[in-house]
């Protein structure tokens, strides 16, 4: 209601008057003593709606009125009136010193018009009929004046002040009646009978306000419920939802803007699926039936958000029931996309490989279980495919670890390009992947996926704008052929990649009974090798070398021998990568050249003359940093000058970490031991390694020598290395001669050293100093 209007502006004059009537009243007739009490009493009454009930602060002030408008008049009546309403208005107030005036005077003229109608319509009317004609107008008054007082009281925004006419009229009888009680006891004659009429008076008010308190509590605790709905509705982080029979949205509380993006007037009143855009419409709809049905539902659903954006939900959901039947339902939605994210985020941690993005080993088992079990209840089969590269701890030592990563990456792309969508590739760490294949046929499937793989890595790669070329050993697991459970198809796929890279890598193999048996062998050959040195299994042999030149023996390549009381006598070749497996080579190695040094020394205690002493070392000896002390010691322990003494490296040692190989040999070497780079030719020879190693002697391998008689190729690079380790100020031995023809051509070749069957096979320490020293034979 506006203030300034035709009604409000007549109002304020009839205020304006009434307020002159009263100062009129004052002046002439008013009586002090009387004033005070009634100012004080409707000031009182006006106060009473926040301790008690309304309707005691209607009958209050109603009974003050209609009592001073019929005892004194429309001027005494106005006392009460504004003493009430100024105490309501500084009450109320939001602002208490900013009191609205043009309201409190409208409000004094729709009173005083009220009195004067109540007053002027009794007047006429003979006693008792008077009293009820004034309570009856001033009621109709009461009732036309709420309706303003409404307006008002709204715009002053009083709490919990808010006009509901069932209330209203729930107010009105305790008021009619509790005004109509008083007046007729104060109209009472008799002391007595007006004492009775009190008490009477009293029990009637305490049972209406008895009956009005429950009432209103009733409508407080209606009211209270609802609020409290309201709340949970409005103020829910979660979005809610109701949805009537024809799936179409009948509300939503105001996280549906903010969540989805979407004004509840968009979507109110059209179905659910064309209101919003639902990734599983399906399920959704089928969920909606069920709970149509009385079936409470709880399910996770997917929604784009307004602006495209997906949002996942957690859906719970139920019937909306109004006297037992289902008219709709209703549902919480619960914004799970940032926890789904976060799990999404766990679980690639837990799950992916952060290098290649690659299922990691965790999630291979997993799968592996799942894919057992499947194969378990369907009788299926299924493949394993366990990679190895086999240059990579040389890329990763060389190139560093960023290139390292990077070719895993490389690595990884490739096989998901090669491999098959339906299989499961994984990194398990290191320089290991694993392929599972499910639905194989047979072995021939695993063999032909481990080819596809070998041809795709086959083409090179480019680290740090370089070609790098790469191999690797694949070894593949059948089940249930080779296994029935996770640890015995890995461990056996496992071993038969060790297979195909003791065969010299780039290659596959299918894991079979024979390769168990090789298994079950080596596990043998690595018990008795634990024992050997201990029980003293292990004897040395000596090779000699032939000076080409001086055509006398000036030095021996110690090599080792193992009679095994179980095994019999295993060739060093069989052996000997199997203690580098199993580490034992280290204190094999230890044992090879202190029996060596021991050895020479002893011959030069006999008065031999000093021979050269050629000792192999395994690329594994290298791994630690001990071989340096360890040369050192023996060296010290044994009395052997080191000048005397030869350390055999193959061009394995050379690939490993570079820098670290540099140094120790540069370690050794200033020690004043020797350093020869054995088998030279088959393995990753890289002349450059000659250049940059301080090698002292360079022995061609066997291979060459055999085939050079055959072969122009060999004789070609026989000669040429003869000559390019001479210009490195090198010596050179030929392995392996067993023929004189051979014998003489590396003699015209200028080779320095010569060494095999054809001067000596190696020999017992025994059988060398008769032969060397005793009989002289070999110098013949
Ligand atoms: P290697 O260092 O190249 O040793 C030379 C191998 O060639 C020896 O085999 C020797 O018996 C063989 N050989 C010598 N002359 C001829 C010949 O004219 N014709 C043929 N066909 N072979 C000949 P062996 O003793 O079986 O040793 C094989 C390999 O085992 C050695 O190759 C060496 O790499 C390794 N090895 C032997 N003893 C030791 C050792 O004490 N420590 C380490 N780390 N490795 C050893
Ligand atoms: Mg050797
Ligand atoms: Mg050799």
């Amino acid at each position: 209601m506006k203030d300034n209007n035709k009604l409000t502006n007549t109002l304020y004059v009839i205020g304006i008057a009434g307020i002159i009537h009263f100062i009129y009243y004052l002046a002439l007739d008013g009586d002090w003593k009387l004033i005070v009490p009634f100012v004080v009493l409707a000031s009182f009454a006006q106060l009473v709606p926040i301790v008690l009930s309304g309707s005691a602060a209607f009958v209050g002030n109603g009974i003050i009125n209609l009592f001073l408008l019929i005892e004194y008049g429309i001027g005494a009546s106005l006392i009460a009136i504004i003493s009430g309403l100024l105490t309501f208005f500084v009450v109320y107030s939001p602002n208490k010193r900013k009191i609205n005036w043009f309201r409190f005077i409208c409000n004094i003229g729709m009173f005083y018009i009220s009195v004067t109608i109540s007053y002027y319509a009794t007047f006429y009317i003979p006693d008792p009929y008077r009293i009820l004609h004034a309570i009856l107008c001033y009621t109709v008054y009461e009732l036309s004046s709420v309706g303003f007082n409404w307006a008002i009281e709204r715009s002053l925004k009083i709490p919990n002040r808010r006009f509901q006419f069932k209330s209203f009229i729930k107010l009105l009888l305790p008021f009619f009646l509790g005004m109509t009680m008083f007046l007729k006891i104060i109209m009472q004659q008799l002391y007595f009978n007006q004492l009775v009429e009190i008490a009477f008076a009293i029990i009637i008010l305490m049972i209406i306000n008895r009956y009005t308190n429950t009432l209103n509590k009733q409508n407080r605790l209606l009211e209270e419920s609802n609020q409290r709905y309201k709340s949970l509705f409005e103020q829910n982080p979660d979005l809610v939802f109701t949805l009537d029979n024809e799936h179409r949205l009948t509300s939503a509380n105001p996280m549906l803007e903010t969540i989805l993006g979407y004004k509840e007037s968009e979507v109110l009143d059209k179905p659910f699926d064309q209101a919003l855009h639902i990734l599983e419409l399906d399920r959704f709809q089928e969920k909606i039936m069920q709970m149509q049905s009385g079936i409470p539902q709880h399910f996770p659903l997917t929604i784009y958000h307004k602006n495209g954006m997906l949002r996942e939900f957690d859906i719970t959901s139920g019937p909306t029931i109004v006297d037992n039947v289902v008219v709709g339902g209703y549902g919480i939605a619960k914004d799970r996309t940032a926890d789904k994210e976060a799990e999404r985020i766990i679980h690639r941690m837990a799950y992916f490989d952060s290098v290649t993005g690659l299922p990691n080993r965790a999630y291979f088992y997993k799968k592996l279980s799942e894919l057992i079990q499947t194969a378990e209840e369907t009788g299926g089969g299924f493949g394993m495919l366990y990679l190895d590269l086999d240059q990579f701890k040389n890329i990763n030592d060389t190139q560093g670890h960023l290139s390292g990563d990077n070719l895993l990456v490389q690595v990884s792309r490739r096989l998901l390009e090669t491999v098959q969508s339906a299989s499961f590739i994984s990194r398990l760490g290191g320089d290991e992947f694993t392929v599972l294949l499910s639905h194989v046929k047979g072995p021939e499937d695993c063999n032909r996926v481990a080819r596809m793989i070998r041809q795709a890595l086959s083409s090179p790669f480019v680290l740090n704008g370089q070609d790098v070329y790469i191999t690797t050993s694949i070894g593949i697991s059948l089940f249930p052929d080779s296994g029935t459970d996770s640890q015995t198809l890995v461990k056996n796929a496992d071993a038969a990649m060790y297979k195909a890279k003791d065969s010299g890598g780039d290659s596959y193999c299918l894991y079979s009974a024979e390769l168990q048996k090789a298994i079950e062998d080596r596990l043998t050959l690595q018990t008795n090798l634990r024992k050997a040195l201990e029980k003293k299994e292990f004897k040395l042999v000596y090779q000699p070398q032939l000076d080409l030149n001086a055509g006398a023996i000036i030095g021996v390549e110690a090599l080792i021998r193992w009679d095994s009381p179980e095994l019999g006598e295993v060739p060093p070749t069989r052996f000997i990568p199997e203690a580098e497996r199993c580490m034992l080579i280290i204190p094999i190695g230890e044992w090879v050249l202190r029996e060596a040094c021991r050895q020479s020394v002893e011959w030069q205690k006999l008065g031999y003359p000093p021979i050269s002493m050629s000792v192999n070392l395994s690329s594994v000896q290298f791994q630690g940093d001990d071989i340096v002390n360890t040369v050192r010691t023996v060296l010290y322990e044994t009395g052997l000058s080191p000048r005397y003494l030869e350390l055999e490296i193959t061009e394995g040692i050379l690939l490993q970490n570079t820098n670290r190989t540099m140094r120790i040999l540069r370690e050794l070497k200033d020690l004043g031991v020797r350093i020869s780079i054995d088998d030279f030719g088959i393995g990753y020879s890289s002349l450059s390694y000659l250049k940059h190693f301080p090698f002292d002697t360079l022995k061609i391998d066997r291979s060459f020598i055999q085939e050079m008689m055959r072969e122009q190729k060999d004789r070609l690079i026989i000669g040429t290395l003869i000559h390019l380790a001479h210009n490195l100020e090198m010596k050179v031995v030929a392995e392996g001669v067993e023929t004189e023809e051979q014998m003489e051509s590396l003699t015209s070749w200028s080779c320095d050293l010569a060494q095999g069957y054809f001067i000596s096979r190696p020999l017992s320490p025994s059988h060398l100093e008769e032969g060397l020293w005793i009989n002289k034979s070999m110098l013949a």
